[in-house]
């Protein structure tokens, strides 16, 4: 099962998900996986207005669409993926955010797209599965560029020492960009168990079987850490999840 949001649940005629290691892309959007914009997600800013199904965006990070029938996707591992939606369904957005996009404002990017022509009063977004406080250690060098260069709370960016809470960072950032309900779907892509699998059942016959079992979500951080103990262990390459969004069509 993908992880859905409550509050983007409520909302006529759309669609969306937030995919798991069990469908990457979440089952209730795979028809429409043909409309796909063509796109290369680089940690930037650039926010993409799609028009048209397989429209190439080039290198993006947010999209944005007010047209029924064009499914929109971000591919994340330990990044936050946030989907966003007016509340009437007539339009909705999608942005892959890590640290980097975060730091530097791709929610704020996105916040300002939507004001041009409405108000961010008028949508909800939902922040998906990503690396949890629990888990994300970073630098000190980090946690202080945080602290010192966002309008939040110290101990909110960073919870515990040389820690960062990158899903309470984009939910305060959401709300102070105006959006009129924010809420979470999905937890720590690093730790959390995946709830099909228990121990009895983990036996240890193939590399890829050995880093890929035992965890809702695929982690970036966690494949990396394994593999500098085992470097036979194959990279995340092609098993990133996909969350999403689609106005469906008329
Ligand atoms: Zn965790």
């Amino acid at each position: 099962m993908s992880d859905i949001s409550a509050l983007l649940g409520q909302i006529p005629s759309i669609v969306h998900g937030f995919g798991t290691k069990e469908a990457l892309l979440p089952v209730s959007l795979q028809p429409y996986r043909e409309t796909l914009p063509e796109k290369k997600q680089v940690h930037g800013l650039r926010i993409v207005d799609v028009v048209a199904p397989r429209q190439a965006c080039g290198e993006a990070d947010g999209f944005y669409t007010e047209t029924p029938g064009i499914l929109l996707t971000v591919f994340t591992a330990d990044c936050l993926p946030v989907i966003f939606s007016r509340r009437d369904g007539k339009a909705v957005a999608a942005v892959h955010a890590g640290w980097r996009g975060l730091r530097h404002g791709i929610l704020e990017q996105m916040a300002a797209r939507i004001n041009q022509q409405g108000s961010t009063q008028d949508w909800v977004a939902a922040i998906g599965p990503a690396a949890g406080a629990c888990c994300y250690q970073v630098s000190q060098e980090l946690v202080d560029e945080f602290q010192q260069g966002l309008e939040l709370p110290a101990e909110l960016i960073s919870p515990s020492p040389r820690h960062l809470d990158l899903p309470a960072i984009a939910h305060a950032k959401l709300l102070q960009a105006g959006f009129a309900a924010v809420d979470f779907a999905g937890s720590c892509t690093i730790c959390t168990p995946d709830p099909r699998v228990t121990q009895s059942t983990l036996h240890p016959e193939s590399a890829l079987h050995r880093e890929t079992k035992g965890h809702k979500y695929t982690s970036f951080r966690r494949n990396s850490l394994k593999r500098l103990q085992d470097p036979s262990l194959p990279g995340i390459k092609g098993r990133n999840q996909q969350s999403g969004i689609i106005i469906l069509p008329d």
